[in-house]
């Protein structure tokens, strides 16, 4: 029997049965019967066997003879899964019906434990994406390119154009611009209802009325509730937490690219990857939940993290850890994005962007563009856009620590200046909150997670935030 931690957090005893032979004489049905009784303890049945063998229909029948002749084939009827291991050895048309059937979900799993398998498939996907330079790599390669990852590595695919970036700032930066070109942003303004009248949306807010022609709904967690002012939502939003740990800045010697698991059909897998602020993390998890707003941490998932992680790069266990944290992604019932139009409404449906919805972000506006103009009217170019570039966070590029001239170095573990965290009470959309502030100036955030700089940065926040030192949310 083995424990196994799975990536939910969820422990599972693994318990291997005898295998099957076609014709078990009775005698030997009865002499297994203790054996194979055993079954009837277990929450789940995998029923793995070779779909590469001429015989493997037949093979699949006398199990569940044999299983008929104990009297547990009723009983077994809602608890097996079918894994169809050695599909390495099928030929592509095979594998594509076998695809097909359990995308339908007819309970059955593709596997081979020989290859890693899923990755020719992914190359093809990424190539039919126009995901340009992909290529396969084998395991020396991939030794070479991440010499500390772990020996049993048995092949990747390369994906040149993959980057990591700043996710606090790319959000601002569009914000930022989005003002200077004309937008107006209204902050701690929550839209509960509304009513569509004279080809007019009157809007009723926690701050008060406001007019639209036309709506764009992209409230993430509460895009459902928030499309329920439209119509009946066509999707449920369930949130699914991701849990994270993030190692000490000097893990960043250990792996300096993002390595994937090959992911399922329902998540891209635990990753571990550089931060662009000099760290290296390890997650998410992928955990369904109801509340729509706390990502609580918990310890066993944040160790089965590290497990993870120690198990691709080995030298991460036991390195130290700076932060945890969790968030929830604003998943649905279904695996696409639902981002729609819906003409008659004057509304256009922007949900479920469940993840690597920073990625897409700016192919999701485009998007929005194109339904708009399709539904309502022409957009214009604006001739000379204002460009708003944001205070750099990221270590690939030079700090303001390091450019001088920014005053006195306030957070010692993150080289945070006094201009920077200046900067961040300033101009049209300030930071109003201590989570904000740090997430403007990286303040607070590293190794000492503010121990040695919460009083100064209190002080030079007092009369600027609401609310004296505490955390709070993003803003
Ligand atoms: C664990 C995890 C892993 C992720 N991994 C990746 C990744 O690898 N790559 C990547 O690109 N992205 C990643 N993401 C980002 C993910 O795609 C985000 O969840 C996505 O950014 C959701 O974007 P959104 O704009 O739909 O929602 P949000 O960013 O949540 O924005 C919704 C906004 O609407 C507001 N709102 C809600 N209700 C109302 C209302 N009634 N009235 C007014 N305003 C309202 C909210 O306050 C919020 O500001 C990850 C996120 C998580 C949590």
């Amino acid at each position: 029997m083995h424990r196994v931690t799975l990536p939910s957090g969820l422990e599972v005893i693994l318990s291997d049965t005898v295998g099957f032979i076609s014709e078990l004489p009775h005698e030997l049905v009865a002499a297994f019967r203790a054996t194979l009784e055993e079954v009837t303890g277990a929450d789940l049945i995998l029923h793995v066997r070779d779909i590469a063998h001429p015989d493997s229909e037949a093979q699949r029948q006398d199990v569940e003879v044999i299983l008929d002749d104990l009297g547990l084939g009723e009983w077994l009827e809602d608890r097996v899964i079918q894994v169809l291991n050695k599909i390495d050895l099928l030929d592509v048309e095979s594998r594509q019906v076998l695809g097909h059937r359990m995308a339908r979900g007819n309970g059955q799993v593709l596997a081979s434990a020989l290859t890693g398998e899923g990755l020719p498939e992914l190359l093809a996907r990424a190539e039919a994406n126009g995901v340009a330079g992909v290529v396969a790599l084998e395991a020396e390669e991939v030794r070479r390119r991440v010499p500390m990852i772990a020996s049993g590595v048995k092949s990747a695919i390369l994906i040149p154009g993959e980057h990591v970036i700043d996710p606090w700032s790319a959000p601002l930066a569009y914000a930022l611009q989005a003002i200077a070109n004309g937008a107006a942003l209204e902050r701690n303004c929550e839209v509960v209802g509304g009513a569509f009248e004279d080809e007019l949306w009157r809007l009723r807010t926690s701050r008060g009325m406001v007019s639209a022609e036309v709506v764009v709904n992209c409230a993430g967690l509460f895009g459902d509730i928030v499309d329920a002012i439209a119509r009946p939502p066509p999707f449920r939003i369930a949130p699914r937490k991701g849990q994270f740990v993030v190692f000490d800045k000097s893990a960043a010697a250990l792996v300096d690219t993002v390595i994937l698991p090959v992911p399922s059909e329902s998540t891209k897998g635990v990753l571990i990857a550089p931060t662009a602020f000099g760290n290296v993390l390890v997650g998410p998890t992928a955990e369904d939940q109801d509340d729509r707003e706390k990502a609580a941490v918990d310890t066993a998932t944040l160790k089965m993290l590290v497990a993870r992680a120690a198990e691709i790069i080995p030298r991460l266990a036991g390195h130290p850890i700076t932060a945890i944290y969790g968030g929830l992604r604003p998943a649905t019932q279904f695996k696409d994005y639902q981002i729609e139009a819906l003409p008659d409404r004057q509304w256009i449906t922007v949900a479920g962007i469940r993840s690597t919805g920073l990625t897409g972000a700016l192919g999701i506006g485009a998007l929005v563009r194109r339904l708009y103009e399709k539904s309502f009217a022409g957009l214009k170019d604006i001739a000379n856009p204002l460009w708003t570039p944001v205070p750099n966070l990221a270590e690939t590029r030079p700090r303001p620590y390091q450019q001088g001239g920014s005053g006195e170095i306030v957070c010692h573990c993150e080289w945070v200046t006094l201009g920077e965290i200046e900067a961040a009470f300033e101009g049209p959309l300030p930071a109003t909150s201590f989570g904000g502030l740090k997430r403007r100036t990286r303040c607070m955030m590293g190794r000492c997670q503010g121990f040695y700089c919460s009083w100064r940065i209190a002080q030079l926040a007092a009369g600027r935030l609401p609310l004296p030192l505490a955390t709070g949310a993003a803003a």
